[in-house]
């Protein structure tokens, strides 16, 4: 008989598992990202204080991600900031446009947490060219769509260069 501890040994390579996940939902984004959203239609981006440790959230949140304490307050972040890191993605995902895009954490001016959205207006045709540029590049701002609808996509980063 078999040990099972034997049986699972490194030698012994993984199986795949063929899957699948493709579903249309819809969730209730909830007051404070309601609030969030309608800002970004009138091309603006706010976060909210913590009222314990006084850190600015972007996006903004009903509550504080280390002390759990309730945000309180409204605050008008950027337009410009900090590219923090960011990342090229170069496989076609769902929602997003066409690969390659550059995805960036950016803190805000006024704001203690990063952003995650799309840097554009680069030439990403040379992936070594680009990450170079980017990480040369320590700030960006921000640049609102014509007719925002109330989504992240309403706004994306472009880099400052100098
Ligand atoms: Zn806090």
């Amino acid at each position: 008989m078999t040990d099972i501890n034997t049986a699972v040994g490194t030698d012994d390579p993984n199986i795949a598992i063929q899957g699948n996940w493709n579903f249309d939902y819809t969730y209730f984004a909830g007051a404070t990202a309601t609030r969030f959203f309608r800002e970004l239609e009138r091309k603006h981006l706010y976060g909210t204080r913590c009222t314990s440790c006084a850190r600015v959230l972007v996006p903004a949140r009903s509550f504080c991600d280390a002390c759990f304490a309730r945000t309180d307050e409204w605050v008008e972040v950027g337009p410009e900031g900090v590219l923090e890191t960011f990342t090229i993605i170069t496989a076609q995902f769902p929602g997003l446009p066409k690969p390659p895009v550059v995805m960036a954490y950016v803190t805000l001016d006024g704001a203690d947490t990063a952003l995650v959205n799309l840097v554009k207006g680069l030439d990403v045709t040379d992936l070594q060219q680009a990450t170079d540029l980017l990480q040369s590049t320590p700030r960006v701002r921000c640049v609102f769509k014509d007719e925002p609808e109330g989504r992240i996509t309403d706004v994306h980063f472009e880099l400052l260069v100098p």
